[in-house]
């Protein structure tokens, strides 16, 4: 039975992944300092399998006997909580990502580490390849994200090179689902709660910008490949279709029978004005697309928003 830490196990996607990696079979341990994750997250979860530590990643990790498999999670991931948090996004992003991957070295452990497509920035290139190289401005409130992200990167192909670590890198486009965090400043976590109590829905910008959101379960399919994959270099994971974000509220308005209207706020600084993944990398060496359609996708989280308000 594989042994398997996930950090960030208790926030959206980590809490997804330990989930999906004990019904694999894994012995699972997830570590989070719960600044954005929550217990509640991973409560079901409970078993002689499952276990979870209370840590941040950032200091040094100490966990006694063998670890097959690190899938790095943990980070502040949304833009409110990095712009709240800027040094812990920072540290976590290097300290935390030097952290596990000494501890994938000392274990011989497989190391996954949850990168981003905010790694292109603002993108020059659309759809966004792998060997894009991006256009980041490390100056910006978002650079504490991005170039957090990038130096983890980096340090994760140095381990790979220097130390042979079989490391992997999943460059994650925006996703949702069930167990986001209510009011985290994302779009549909924003929006769901605003169509539901029929309030007015904050399109930022004139809502002409572009996203490509990839249903959970699909990405944590994706994000599996990989982990037992051959692949040691960058795997775009995320759904191709590409919509506005005004296209999104008028969607979530339809499906939710809401009578909101939109109200359209300041854009963010740096907000990208296009996204899309382009996953012909994924489709090839990992035989891994996107199965469910944004209709179904968005049913199954409005049904879970509805339960959290
Ligand atoms: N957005 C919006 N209203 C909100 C929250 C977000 O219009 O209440 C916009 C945001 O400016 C961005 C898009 O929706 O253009 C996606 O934002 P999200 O925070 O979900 O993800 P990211 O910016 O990281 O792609």
């Amino acid at each position: 039975m594989p042994r398997t830490l996930v950090t960030g196990g208790a926030g959206f996607l980590g809490s997804h992944l330990c989930e999906y990696l004990l019904a694999k079979g894994h012995e699972v341990i997830a570590m989070d300092n719960l600044l954005t994750g929550h217990i509640s997250n991973i409560e079901h979860l409970q078993s002689e399998k499952f276990k979870f530590i209370k840590h941040d990643v950032t200091e040094y990790i100490f966990i006694a006997g063998e670890i097959d498999y690190i899938l790095h999670f943990a980070s502040p991931a949304s833009p409110t909580d990095y712009l709240e948090l800027p040094i812990q996004t920072l540290k976590v992003g290097a300290l935390g990502t030097h952290k596990v991957l000494g501890l994938a070295l000392e274990k011989k452990a497989t190391l996954l580490l949850a990168s981003t497509s905010e790694v292109y920035g603002d993108p020059l290139v659309h759809p966004q390849t792998e060997d894009y190289w991006g256009n980041v401005n490390p100056v910006g409130p978002r650079g504490v994200y991005d170039e957090a992200k990038r130096f983890a990167e980096a340090m994760t192909m140095a381990y790979h090179r220097y130390h042979n670590v079989n490391a992997k890198i999943v460059r994650i486009f925006n996703t949702y689902g069930p167990r986001m965090r209510l009011h985290d400043g994302r779009a549909i976590p924003a929006f769901v709660p605003q169509a539901l109590r029929n309030e007015p829905i904050t399109v930022f910008g004139d809502g002409s910008q572009t996203r490509s959101f990839c249903y959970v379960d699909d990405l944590i399919e994706g994000i599996y490949r990989l982990l037992v994959s051959g692949i040691n270099e960058p795997v775009n994971i995320g759904n191709p279709r590409e919509m506005t974000i005004q296209q999104l509220a008028e969607r979530i308005i339809d499906i939710t029978d809401s009578k909101s209207s939109l109200t359209f706020k300041e854009l963010p600084t740096d907000d990208p004005k296009i996204r899309q993944p382009n996953i012909s990398k994924a489709r090839e060496l990992l035989g891994w697309e996107p199965k469910v359609d944004l209709q179904e996708g968005l049913q199954k989280t409005i049904a879970w928003f509805k339960k959290q308000l």
